[in-house]
C-alpha cells in the first residue's frame, strides 16, 4: 500500500503528520508522493480541498482520507488521538472481525471557462463561484441550451453535494446528499425588482443536464474554484455540468452524512 500525507501546516498537523510517517513505517507502508493508492489529509475541510487539487489529475486511482485537527469535519472523519488505529487498518492487519473497508464516491462538478484567450477547465470537489471585482455581475444563465435568467447581483455559486454544507449553506442553498449526483446553483445576493428578476430559490441539476453563465457585460470576474481564486478578464462563458469522474474517500468505519450534518451544526 503507497501513500502519501498532505497535512495544514500547523504545529499539531505537522506533528501527527511525523507521528503517521513513522507508524506508517513500521507497518509496511510505503511513502510515494507520486502514485500513492491512499492520500491523507491532515487538517481540516480546507485540507482535503488542497489534497484533493494536488492530486486532481490521478482522481480515479486514489482515495482519500482525513484525520482532523480541529472541529469535526466533513472530509476528515479520524481524530489525531485514532492515528495508530487508521493506520492499523491501512496496512491491512485490523481484526478480521471488523468491517472491510469501503470506498465512497462523491460528484465533482467540471467547469469550463471560455474568454477571449481560450479554454480552460477545471474540477470542483465543493463549488465554483462567479463574482464580480467591480460591481454587478450581468450574465445570462441558460440550463440545457434553454435560456433561464438574466442574473443580476453579486454572483453565483455552482456547488456539489459534498460542498452543499460549505458556502451554499451559507447562502441559503439545501444540504444534498452526496449519493445524489447532482449539482446547486446558488445565487449571490440577486437583484430582485420590478425590472430585473431572477428565480431567487437554490436549483438542483441532475447529472445530463448542464448549465451555461454568459457574461451580458463587459467587467472583470473573480472565479473561485475551492479554495482557489482565479481572475478573469473577458469573460464569454461558463459550461458546469456534474463530472463524469468521482472523488473515492475509503472509509474503515460507517460515519453516515447525516450524523456529520448533526454532528457539525447542531451539537
Ligand atoms: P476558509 O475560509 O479558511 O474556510 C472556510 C470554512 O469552510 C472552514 O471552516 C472549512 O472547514 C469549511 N469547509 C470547507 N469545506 C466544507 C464542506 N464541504 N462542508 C462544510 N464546511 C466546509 O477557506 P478554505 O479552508 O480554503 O475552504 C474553502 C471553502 O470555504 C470554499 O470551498 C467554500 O465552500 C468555503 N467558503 C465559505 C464561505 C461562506 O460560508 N460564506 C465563503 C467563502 C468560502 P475546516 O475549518 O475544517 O477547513
Amino acid at each position: 500500500m503507497r501513500y502519501y500525507v498532505l497535512d495544514r501546516g500547523d504545529q499539531l498537523s505537522v506533528d501527527l503528520s511525523e507521528s503517521f510517517h513513522k507508524l506508517a513505517a513500521e507497518q509496511g507502508l510505503e511513502l510515494d508522493a507520486k502514485s500513492p493508492d491512499i492520500v491523507v489529509s491532515i487538517g481540516g475541510d480546507g485540507t482535503m480541498l488542497h489534497a484533493f487539487h494536488t492530486f486532481k489529475d490521478r482522481i480515479p486511482s486514489i482515495a482519500f482520507v482525513g484525520i482532523h485537527t480541529g472541529h469535526l469535519g466533513f472530509y476528515a472523519d479520524w481524530k489525531a488521538d485514532e492515528i495508530p488505529e487508521l493506520v492499523h487498518m491501512m496496512s491491512g492487519h485490523a481484526d478480521p472481525g471488523l468491517l472491510k473497508p469501503r470506498i465512497v464516491n462523491y460528484p465533482l462538478i467540471d467547469l469550463e471557462i471560455v474568454n477571449k484567450s481560450g479554454t480552460s477547465s477545471y474540477v470542483c470537489l465543493n463549488e465554483f463561484t462567479l463574482k464580480s471585482v467591480d460591481g454587478t455581475v450581468v450574465a445570462q444563465v441558460d440550463i440545457n441550451d434553454q435560456m433561464f435568467e438574466m442574473f443580476r447581483g453579486d454572483g453565483i455559486c455552482v456547488s456539489t453535494p459534498s460542498g452543499s454544507t460549505a458556502y451554499n449553506k451559507s447562502l441559503g442553498g439545501a444540504m444534498i446528499h452526496p449519493s445524489i449526483e447532482a449539482l446547486q446553483i446558488t445565487e449571490i445576493a440577486s437583484i430582485n425588482n420590478r425590472v430585473f428578476r431572477t428565480m431567487g430559490s437554490p436549483l438542483v441539476l441532475p447529472k445530463h443536464h448542464h448549465c451555461d453563465i454568459y457574461s451580458r457585460k463587459e467587467q472583470n470576474l473573480l472565479l473561485t474554484v475551492d479554495h482557489n481564486n482565479v481572475h478573469i478578464s473577458d469573460l464569454i462563458s461558463v459550461r458546469c455540468q456534474v463530472a463524469k469522474q468521482k472523488i473515492s474517500f475509503v472509509r474503515y468505519r460507517p460515519f453516515p452524512f447525516w450524523n456529520r450534518v448533526r454532528n457539525a451544526f447542531l451539537e
